[in-house]
């Protein structure tokens, strides 16, 4: 949502957790617009965003944003993080 990509926060959120207030937002408004692919409409510019803004550990698999800092450690398992991609270096 901070990025952005409001229609594809609330898909994962509502996936991931009981979410009364969403539920309450949904039943006035109807559904969250979905694309002929059954994604949000934002979905694929948020996986690019995504991918551009997260390094996956190599120890637990997940994925630590990098969007305001680059973590050294993973957020999940502490483990050491691979160095995130620069743009420079691509
Ligand atoms: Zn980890």
């Amino acid at each position: 949502m901070r990025a952005g990509f409001v229609l594809s926060a609330a898909h994962l959120l509502y996936g991931a957790t009981e979410c009364p207030r969403v539920d309450k937002f949904l039943a006035k408004n109807g559904p969250l617009p979905m694309g002929d692919d059954g994604w949000p409409t934002d979905w694929p510019e948020w996986t690019a965003w995504f991918m551009a803004n997260t390094v996956k550990c190599e120890s637990c698999g997940a994925f630590n944003f990098t969007d305001e800092f680059v973590p050294d450690i993973c957020g999940n398992c502490l483990a050491a993080l691979p160095k995130a991609k620069d743009e420079d270096e691509e």
